[in-house]
C-alpha cells in the first residue's frame, strides 16, 4: 500500500446510508474540499447540509490512528501495532472456532459504509470461517418484505420520473432533511405535493398539503381513502367489506385527521393521476409497519399506480460474487440482545455499524454483552460507543482513503470513489483489513485476496459500464432491474382485519427520527446532535411542563434525563428524540428507551411503537 498517496482532484462517492448516493468532486490541493458533481443528474451540483462534516470527520484529530487493546475494564486501552492487534484477533477467532465452531462468531455490520467493496468484501471472510449471519432488520426490511408479498418486488420507480407526475406523496419521510435531491426533484416539478407525517417537518411545511395522522394509524387512513373511493367505482374486493366501516368520520377518530381532509386526499389520489408515493421508512418502523406499507401499495394498485412507488432499487449487481454465499445461523439484528441470550455467540466483529448506539433496548444489549463476556472487535474511524466496549479496536479508513464503487437504493447511477489521500497512522480500509486477516488465518483462496481494481472491473463489466464515461464524469447510468409486478393479495384481508391501533393510557408515543445533522450516529462527535425531548405545547400544558425543564423519560426499557423543548411541530400525544446521539458523550440516547419488539415481516424494527412517561425532574 502506498501511504504517501496525494491526489489533487478526484471523484468521490458518498457511501452513507442515504437515498441520494451523491457523486462528489473532491479537491485536495489546498486542503480537502468537496462539492456536488454538477454532471450527476441527481446530485445536480450540490450536497446536503451533513456533507460539510465529512471533511471535518476525515481530518479530525479525534480519528483513531493506532489499534487499541483493552486493558482491564471495558473502555480502558493501550495502543498496539496493527500487526499485534490482528494477531490477537486471529488467535481469538481460531480459539472460538476450535471450541464451538465458526457460528459462535457474529459479524455485526450494516450501512455505515455502503460502498460495494467495503460493504460486501468482508463477508467473503466471514463466509469462509462459517460465521453466524446478521439478519438486517433495523431499517426498511419489513416494508420490503411486505411489498414483495403483494407485488413480487420492493423495487420501485426511477425517481427521475417524478417530473412526469401530477402529484407526489411523501409518506412518512422528511426528504427536506434525508433525501434533499429527491425533495428538489419534487419541488422543481409541477406536481402537487402531499406529505403524510405526524410531525410538521420542514417537508410538511414546504408541501401543498400536510396530512398528519397519529403514528401507527396509516392503515385506517388508507382504509378510509378506499371507503371514499368506493363511491367512484374503486372496488377493494380483495379485502372484503372492511372498508365500509372506515368512513372518513370513523377513521378520523382513530387517525386524528379531519374527515374532510381525508375526502380531499382521496379525491386528489383519484383525479391527480399519475401520482407517485415515496414510501418512507419512518412509519414503517411500527409494530404493523410492514402491513401499513403493503396497504398503501394495495391502494396504489387499485388506482392503477402499482409501479409508481419509491422504496428500493436494484441494478443487477452480482452480490453473491461480491460477498459469497452465507450458510451460517441467522441472528436477527433488531433484538440482538435477546439473540445473544439465546445463542452461543462468543465474538462480535463490528464494522460499518455502531450497534451500541443504533440498536434498540441498549440497556439490555450492554448488560448481555457484559454478562456473557463477549469478545468484541470494532473497526471504526472513532472511539465511538461500540468501540469503547471493545476488546480490540482497529482504526478504519474514511471514504477519501480507499477506492470503491457506490450504487444507490434510490436512483440509477453507479459512482466511483477514488482514493485521494492515505489513511492516518495504521487506519485501514475494510478491504485491506480482511485481506490481512485472511493471510494471518493461513487461507489460500484467491477470492479472499482479490484486489479492489479486479473487483471493480468485474462489477463494471457485469453492468456494461463504459469505463471512459465513469472516469470522465464520476458516475454512469445503470439499468434498473425490477421484473414484472405480480399482484398477490392473498391473506391481505386477514392481515388488515388483525390490525388494531395501540395506545397506552398516560403514556406518550416516542418517535426517534433522523435529525438534520447526522447519518445514523455519524457526526455527533464532530458537530453535536439535538438531544432535547421535543413535545407539543398542549401535552406540555397537561403535564405542567415548561420549555427548558429538565425531564425524566421512562418506560420498561430504561430511564433517561434531558431537557424539554416545547415544539408545536410535534403531534399531540407524541414526543420526539432524534436518534444517533452518542451515549458516550451524553450518558444516554433514545435507544435506552426504544422497544426491541419485532414485526411479523422480516422481524423488522418497531421502535416507533415505543411509549414513555415524561415527568419534571424535581429539585431535591
Ligand atoms: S448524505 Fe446523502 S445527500 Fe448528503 S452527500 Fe451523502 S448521499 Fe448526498
Amino acid at each position: 500500500m502506498n501511504k504517501n498517496i496525494f491526489i489533487p482532484m478526484a471523484f468521490s462517492a458518498c457511501p452513507k446510508d442515504c437515498f441520494d448516493s451523491c457523486s462528489i468532486i473532491t479537491e485536495n490541493d489546498k486542503g480537502l474540499r468537496i462539492r456536488g458533481n454538477p454532471m450527476h443528474p441527481i446530485t445536480s451540483g450540490f450536497l446536503c447540509y451533513k456533507a460539510k462534516f465529512f471533511v471535518d470527520a476525515a481530518l479530525s484529530e479525534k480519528r483513531l490512528k493506532k489499534p487499541l487493546l483493552r486493558e482491564g475494564k471495558r473502555g480502558k486501552f493501550r495502543e498496539v501495532t496493527l500487526e499485534y492487534a490482528l494477531d490477537v484477533v486471529v488467535e481469538k477467532i481460531k480459539e472460538i472456532i476450535n471450541d464451538c465452531g465458526g457460528e459462535c462468531i457474529l459479524p455485526v455490520e450494516y450501512a455505515g459504509n455502503r460502498a460495494l467493496i467495503s460493504y460486501y468484501f468482508p463477508r467473503r471472510f466471514f463466509n469462509r470461517i462459517g460465521s453466524s449471519v446478521l439478519q438486517h432488520s433495523l431499517c426498511d426490511e419489513a416494508g420490503s418484505a411486505a411489498l414483495r408479498t403483494l407485488l413480487g418486488t420492493s423495487v420501485g420507480m426511477d425517481p427521475e420520473d417524478l417530473r412526469k407526475m401530477r402529484m407526489i406523496v411523501f409518506w412518512g419521510i422528511n426528504p427536506a432533511w434525508t433525501n434533499v435531491h429527491g425533495w428538489r426533484l419534487a419541488k422543481t416539478s409541477n406536481a402537487k405535493i402531499y406529505v403524510v407525517d405526524p410531525t410538521r417537518t420542514d417537508t410538511a411545511r414546504g408541501a401543498d398539503v400536510h396530512i398528519d395522522p397519529r403514528p401507527g394509524t396509516d392503515i385506517p387512513l388508507v382504509l378510509s381513502i378506499l371507503n371514499v373511493l368506493s363511491n367512484y367505482g374503486i372496488d377493494a374486493k380483495e379485502i372484503g367489506d372492511i372498508v365500509l366501516r372506515y368512513t372518513p368520520e370513523y377513521a378520523s377518530k382513530i387517525t386524528g385527521v379531519d374527515a374532510s381532509r381525508i375526502r380531499d386526499f382521496a379525491l386528489d389520489l383519484l383525479n391527480e393521476r399519475p401520482f407517485a408515493v415515496h414510501i418512507g421508512y419512518g412509519f414503517q418502523r411500527n409494530i404493523k409497519g410492514g402491513l401499513a406499507v403493503k396497504t398503501i401499495a394495495y391502494m396504489m394498485h387499485l388506482l392503477g399506480m402499482d409501479g409508481n412507488f419509491i422504496y428500493d432499487a436494484k441494478h443487477g449487481i452480482d452480490y453473491v460474487y461480491l460477498g459469497g454465499t452465507a450458510r451460517g445461523r441467522i441472528i436477527n439484528q433488531v433484538n440482538l440482545a435477546r439473540e445473544l441470550e439465546r445463542n452461543d455467540i462468543r465474538m462480535l466483529f463490528v464494522y460499518n455499524m455502531n450497534p451500541l448506539n443504533s440498536l434498540p433496548n441498549q440497556n439490555l444489549l450492554r448488560e448481555v454483552i457484559e454478562r456473557k463476556n463477549i469478545f468484541m472487535v470494532v473497526h471504526d474511524l472513532f472511539l465511538n460507543d461500540t468501540a469503547l466496549f471493545a476488546d480490540v479496536v482497529i482504526p478504519a479508513a474514511s471514504f477519501f482513503e480507499f477506492n470503491d464503487l457506490v450504487d444507490s437504493y434510490y436512483h440509477d447511477y453507479i459512482a466511483i470513489n477514488q482514493k485521494v489521500m492515505a489513511p492516518p497512522g495504521e487506519a485501514i480500509s475494510n478491504h485491506d483489513l480482511f485481506v490481512l486477516l485472511s493471510r494471518k488465518m493461513g487461507f489460500r483462496e484467491h477470492y479472499l485476496f482479490e484486489g479492489e481494481d479486479e473487483i471493480m472491473d468485474k462489477v463494471l463489466n457485469d453492468l456494461n459500464v463504459n469505463r471512459d464515461e465513469l472516469y470522465r464524469k464520476g458516475f454512469a447510468r445503470i439499468r434498473r432491474v425490477r421484473g414484472e409486478l405480480i399482484f398477490n393479495p392473498e391473506g391481505l384481508r386477514e392481515e388488515i382485519e388483525s390490525y388494531s391501533p395501540i395506545e397506552r393510557e398516560g403514556y406518550l408515543r416516542l418517535l426517534s427520527p433522523t435529525g438534520i445533522h447526522g447519518v445514523g450516529s455519524q457526526h455527533d462527535n464532530i458537530h453535536g446532535f439535538d438531544i432535547f425531548a421535543h413535545m407539543n405545547p398542549s401535552d406540555a400544558l397537561n403535564l405542567n411542563l415548561n420549555d427548558g425543564d429538565r425531564v425524566v423519560i421512562k418506560n420498561e426499557y430504561g430511564t433517561v434525563e434531558t431537557f424539554l423543548k416545547i415544539d408545536p411541530s410535534v403531534k399531540i400525544g407524541t414526543i420526539i428524540i432524534y436518534r444517533g446521539s452518542w451515549p458516550s458523550l451524553h450518558g444516554w440516547n433514545v435507544n435506552y428507551l426504544t422497544t426491541d419488539d419485532v414485526q411479523e415481516y422480516s422481524m423488522g424494527a418497531a421502535m416507533n411503537s415505543t411509549f414513555v412517561k415524561v415527568e419534571k425532574v424535581r429539585d431535591v
